[in-house]
């Protein structure tokens, strides 16, 4: 495509007032600004009329592909505002390369990283005012996404497609302090097999994992940690976020790549493991090691990784006939000192020693 994504400004922003009163409490995922970026591509023509203009509904034809067959890919990034007003993005390559490989699995066209890039920070340039001044954790969440919207019926790659960004800001995750939560490990529902889609980002995972999500919620938990498909009894993600254990002898551990979702974060926890005394290891853990683990006490720390919550400590589990803790079932020490370090990366208190910040503005 590379003829960037020109922006057409809205008529209708929202007003200033209303902006200010959103942004001094905006949650997650209920605000939007006040424009989109959106590109089309055809078998024909591939990519073309790429832009950022006003935000608007989208007009599908009711037999559109994506709402049948679930040919959906997205990405989940933020925008961070520093102290001294600028504006940046943290790995945001990372995030373009996975669209890529989602986009592989999914059939649909692949995005070019320059194009992704480009709609993101062109989004953020027209929407500015929207990139919350952060006192503590606020960001503004991009979310790109690509769909099938042809008009047919017969199961094929589709051959009209959409991609599109829309932000939403986003307040702190916890917003009185982080707190620990509690996983339900199902032994009835896993998200992902071996040949199937756990890599991939897409829309038709997360269809699946609610059932799970509702199963969790019914035994009192936050959220689900999945089991392999395969019945080996190994631990993978808790289906939005991927997991870590830290151990009494200094390794954090991660489940393998393979059938979970290679996270951002997660690939950024491994590689400032060693700054904090930590031996990064990528290996399958069993829900048995990490049970006699937290009993004898050689795994002293669990966490979720994400760039929503960025990390989540993990204080219990609980499945069918038993549950445990880790620790003392608070959230551990370093879990927490990764927490704030990732954060001060972010937010440009910490020095950027990988060159993970992209300036925006
Ligand atoms: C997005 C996502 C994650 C976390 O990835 P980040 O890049 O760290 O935000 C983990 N698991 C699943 C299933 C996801 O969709």
């Amino acid at each position: 495509m590379s003829t960037g994504f020109p922006l057409s400004r809205t008529t209708k922003p929202v007003p200033e007032a209303e902006r200010a009163a959103i942004l001094a409490a905006p949650g997650f995922g209920r605000y939007f600004t006040d424009h989109m970026a959106s590109a089309v591509w055809t078998l024909d023509g591939g990519w073309h009329d790429s832009k950022v203009g006003p935000l608007e509904p989208f007009t599908l034809h009711p037999s559109a592909a994506v709402l049948h067959y679930a040919q959906e890919i997205f990405e989940g990034l933020k925008a961070y505002r520093h102290a001294d007003g600028s504006v940046w993005l943290f790995r945001p390559e990372a995030n373009a390369r996975r669209f890529a490989r989602s986009a592989k699995r999914l059939a649909l066209p692949e995005l070019p990283k320059e194009d992704f890039l480009a709609s993101v920070e062109e989004l953020i340039r027209a929407d500015e005012p929207w990139v919350p001044r952060s006192t503590g954790e606020e960001s503004l969440y991009l979310r790109p996404f690509m769909f099938a919207s042809e008009a047919f019926l017969g199961v094929r790659p589709a051959a009209r497609v959409i991609y599109s960004v829309i932000a939403s800001p986003a307040g702190p995750y916890f917003a009185s302090g982080v707190t620990g939560v509690t996983l339900w490990v199902s032994s009835k529902y896993t998200r992902s097999a071996r040949g199937g889609t756990g890599a991939a980002k897409c829309g038709g995972n997360y269809a699946a994992s609610l059932a799970a999500q509702i199963e969790a919620e019914q035994h009192g938990c936050d959220q689900v940690m999945y089991l392999d498909s395969a019945g080996e009894g190994d631990l993978e993600e808790s289906g939005t976020m991927n997991l870590c254990l830290i151990t009494s002898d200094g390794r954090l551990v991660t489940p393998a790549l393979g059938t979970i979702l290679e996270g951002v974060t997660r690939d950024t926890i491994l590689a400032l493991a060693a700054d904090f005394g930590l031996t990064p290891v990528e290996r399958s853990v069993s829900l048995n090691e990490l049970r006699s683990g937290a009993a004898d006490g050689s795994i002293t720390e669990v966490f979720a990784a994400g760039t929503a919550a960025v990390v989540t400590p993990i204080v219990g589990f609980r499945g069918d006939g038993y549950e445990f803790t880790i620790g003392n079932g608070a959230p551990g020490k370093q879990t927490v000192a990764l927490r704030e370090h990732v954060l001060d990366i972010q937010y440009g208190r910490a020095e950027d020693k990988h060159g993970w910040m992209r300036r925006v503005l």
